[in-house]
């Protein structure tokens, strides 16, 4: 009888075990498979401007008696398509430094938050000029929180230049930033093209764009918002979207006023 008990018990045990190997096969293959396709992702987006530059290099060298002109525009198309690969290196770099365990550590320290978001603006004002976007910053309270300031300034640059990049000809920015007692939140909302239901929860998602043409003419590298979101989510904060499509978005960013580590 007491055989029997403990052959009873092992059974249960191997069972549970076998579940357990089945349930973390299953999430080291999706996990297998995601970085598969951000492999796959990643050559196809680093191979593209180097086409276009080959393609451009090529056809000038097939040319005789090249007019000065056209010379000229095909070294300057060169010269984007270079622009364009640096960006996705830094993109890139600046995703998996922050993959890598050690890399995902945050320099925390006290930043008063109003002069981050000023600094911000000031930097982003020429661009929403040059588009003819009005930038505006209202501070509803003086916010001094822990943060690492280099990256949260790279999060929230990223929600302002795509607001100023995803608007419409005399359209809007308004960066509001507030908080309570436990956390900060800053809001940027735009009156741009917005984002139908359908693509809201992919944008976050590395190298998703919802118009490729649209976000190519703007410089865009498909990993702002992954970036963004990865650093907010460090910060054991939120990061919250709502839009329609033709009515603007607001992007939502709340990160606790104190880092408990
Ligand atoms: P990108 O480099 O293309 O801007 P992001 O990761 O920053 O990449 O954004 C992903 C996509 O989300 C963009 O290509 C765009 O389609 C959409 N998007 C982001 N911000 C906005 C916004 N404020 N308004 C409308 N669409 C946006």
């Amino acid at each position: 009888e007491m055989d029997e008990e403990v052959s009873s018990y092992a059974y249960k045990e191997t069972m549970q075990i076998t579940e357990t190997i089945n349930m973390t096969l299953k999430k080291l293959k999706a996990v297998d498979q995601s970085r598969e396709e951000f492999v796959s992702n990643v050559s196809h987006e680093l191979k593209t401007p180097i086409t276009s530059i080959r393609v451009l290099a090529d056809s000038l060298m097939g040319m005789e008696d090249v007019p000065e002109e056209l010379y000229r525009e095909f070294l300057s198309d060169i010269s984007d398509e270079i622009e364009r690969e640096s960006k996705i290196i830094d993109d890139l770099l600046s995703l998996v430094r922050m993959d890598k365990i050690s890399g995902g550590n945050l320099n925390i320290a006290q930043v008063n938050i109003n002069g981050l978001m000023e600094l911000i603006l000031k930097r982003l004002r020429p661009i929403a000029g040059k588009r003819n976007v009005e930038l505006t910053f209202e501070s509803i309270r003086e916010v001094t929180a822990d943060v690492d300031e280099m990256k949260l300034s790279l999060a929230l640059s990223n929600l302002v230049e795509n607001a100023i990049k995803y608007n419409v000809e005399g359209g809007w920015v308004r960066v509001t930033l507030d908080a309570d007692h436990k956390f900060f939140y800053v809001k940027v909302a735009d009156s741009g093209i917005g984002i139908s239901e359908e693509f809201q929860e992919h944008v976050f998602e590395r190298f998703y764009r919802v118009d490729k043409a649209r976000s190519r003419e703007t410089g865009g590298t498909g990993l702002g918002l992954s970036i963004t979101k990865k650093i907010v989510l460090m910060h054991q904060g939120a990061l919250k979207l709502q839009s329609k499509e033709g009515e603007g978005a607001t992007f939502t960013v709340r990160i606790p006023l104190t880092y408990i580590s």
